[in-house]
């Protein structure tokens, strides 16, 4: 894969940790020269200490899920890879509604837990 190619990570306080040691095991994947990784807020925070290269969001309650929804739509962002706390409630579970539907209105790849997003990840070069 050799296009221009921008991934949303998104991670819920609850499953930071997991994202930290997801994107570390995947660094060499996600630091191809064609890919760009945008986050949340805290999340993105979190990615740049591992040293990957960020343009961070607002932090998910403050409207990051939204502005992402918003970039999937716009056809910027072409794969979300969100780490959902499926045990925790949200104050910006609307946002988050809201991005799941954006993503399958537009056919986007997006997973909701951690071997979604592995499994995304190695289908990579799929999507073209
Ligand atoms: P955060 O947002 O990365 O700023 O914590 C994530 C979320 O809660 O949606």
């Amino acid at each position: 894969m050799t296009k221009k190619f921008e991934i949303a990570i998104i991670a819920h306080d609850g499953k930071k940790a997991d994202m930290v040691q997801f994107v570390n095991k995947n660094k060499a994947i996600l630091q191809a020269e064609n890919i760009t990784i945008i986050a949340t807020g805290t999340t993105g925070g979190k990615v740049a200490t591992i040293g990957i290269k960020v343009k961070k969001m607002l932090s998910g309650p403050l409207g990051g899920d939204a502005q992402i929804a918003a970039r999937v739509a716009e056809g910027k962002t072409k794969m979300v890879l969100f780490f959902k706390d499926p045990n925790s409630s949200h104050p910006h579970e609307p946002d988050i509604s809201m991005l799941i539907r954006i993503c399958d209105v537009h056919n986007v790849p997006l997973a909701t837990n951690e071997a979604t997003a592995q499994l995304l990840l190695y289908g990579l070069d799929e999507l073209k």
